[in-house]
């Protein structure tokens, strides 16, 4: 299978050279050339395998002319070693939880796909392959945790100095090995335009193989498709017609959804739930594009003016409005309205959510509005202790902080502080 560059298919490359590539030569986002639809029977039977098989063959497509069976199945074992459980929270309502990995966000799955992908196309080659990100939270801990010993691949992660929260310091900065935390005296877009400026480095890229791992990178972006498959497999008894609802920042996973829709898995409709960064609820409206600087909200995973891979849901959809909205809807929520339902739901059921999940559900219950006798599920895409500060005040309780967050808490932070480009390119350069 090739991967066509969107801005121009007649650029198409193998998807060992669009991992290693992340971006086009012509900066579009790659996109699998053929979707083929899997056969009615893995449907069907979907109860009866395994999640490691559910995923070998969903992904096998794409990458099977670059990557053998078996070193595949190897990668999805690596990849998938938590649980990805579909809770009841009230009628016709569940939440597919997406935390229970090493980082507890639900970006560990497609970070640890691309880590060993990475590790897997750099065996035998002399040259390492650095990895370079930027992260204002979450992005970073989950890089750094899925690259951790991955021979052949150094990770430099940068992040702005004191706008992290202390847990997501500590994933980013107590690991050793091959990873290195650049701590910038700066704010995210700082760190952001630092990455960028080094992308385009001759001086640097000359003697370096440099990539990225964001979810434009087709390894991050595609395996995500597996967790709507695994809520298939368990929702799938209710016998009721499925609508999945995501919480969207850059749209990489709502997209990835899409393309398991397109593999042929049952799917009423998907919601696209946004904070106030409502670019996408506003085109779906109106049919204009209009990207805007970002918000910060409480959940700032999302916050997101310009989401990179909505791009690639308008192709999925030959950018054609009438079928695109009859699969997608987008609503956009304030933080107040976020909080509300946090309230609500932990007084009415227990559960916990997180900013992001929150948004997530009130999507979805907007949908259901007008669409009762579905079975609706929407994404819980981080662990409510990762946003301690706003769970804590918006429900007054402490939720027990869970064994694999304490586990780095009381690790030494270990990292380079730099103030200007040049400090970034000496280091790569001395490397
Ligand atoms: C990254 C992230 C999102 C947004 O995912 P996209 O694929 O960028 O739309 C939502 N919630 C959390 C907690 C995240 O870390």
């Amino acid at each position: 299978m090739k991967f066509y560059s969107l801005n121009n298919q007649n650029i198409k490359v193998s998807f060992k050279n669009a991992v290693i590539a992340g971006i086009a030569p012509d900066k579009g986002l790659y996109f699998p050339e053929h979707i083929t639809p899997l056969s009615i029977d893995y449907f069907e039977q979907i109860e009866q395998l395994s999640d490691h098989e559910i995923a070998f063959q969903a992904i096998h497509q794409f990458v099977s002319e670059d990557i053998p069976d078996e070193a595949l199945k190897q990668i999805i074992a690596n990849t998938l070693d938590f649980d990805f459980p579909v809770v009841d929270i009230e009628e016709n309502v569940g939440t597919l939880e997406l935390f229970h990995g090493p980082t507890m966000a639900f970006k560990d799955v497609g970070a640890r796909f691309m880590a060993n992908c990475l590790g897997y196309f750099s065996q035998g080659e002399k040259q390492d392959v650095t990895v370079l990100v930027a992260t204002s939270g979450d992005t970073g801990g989950a890089v750094a945790n899925g690259f951790l010993g991955v021979d052949g691949v150094k990770v430099v992660i940068l992040y702005p100095s004191g706008k992290v929260s202390e847990i997501q310091e500590k994933q980013l900065t107590t690991l050793g090995q091959n990873i290195e935390a650049m701590e910038v005296d700066g704010v995210f877009d700082d760190c952001q335009r630092m990455v960028k400026t080094a992308f385009l480095d001759t001086e640097i890229t000359d003697h370096k193989k440099l990539t990225s791992a964001n979810s434009i990178n087709v390894a991050r972006w595609l395996p995500q498709l597996f967790y709507f498959l695994f809520a298939y497999k368990q929702a799938k008894s209710k016998g009721k017609e499925i609508v999945f609802s995501v919480p969207s920042g850059n749209f990489g996973n709502i997209c990835a959804g899409m393309v398991a829709q397109k593999l042929g898995m049952p799917v009423k409709h998907f919601v696209a739930s946004t904070n106030v960064n409502d670019v996408v609820p506003k085109f779906m409206e109106s049919g204009v594009y209009e990207p805007m600087p970002s918000v910060a909200t409480i959940s700032n995973a999302m916050d997101v003016g310009d989401p990179s891979n909505f791009v690639r849901i308008r192709h999925l959809y030959q950018d054609d409005m009438e079928t695109l909205q009859k699969s997608l809807s987008s609503h956009s929520f304030t933080d107040e309205n976020t909080k509300a339902i946090m309230k609500e739901v932990y007084s009415k059921t227990g559960y916990v959510m997180d900013p992001h999940g929150a948004v997530g559900y009130l999507g979805l219950k907007e949908y259901q509005k007008s669409n009762p006798n579905t079975f609706g599920i929407f994404l819980e895409t981080a662990h409510p202790v990762k946003f301690l500060d706003v769970v804590e005040d918006t429900l007054e309780i402490s939720p027990q902080i869970p064994p694999q967050i304490m586990k780095v808490m009381d690790k030494e932070k270990k990292s380079y502080k730099i103030s200007s480009y040049d400090e970034l390119k000496q280091f790569l350069l001395d490397d």
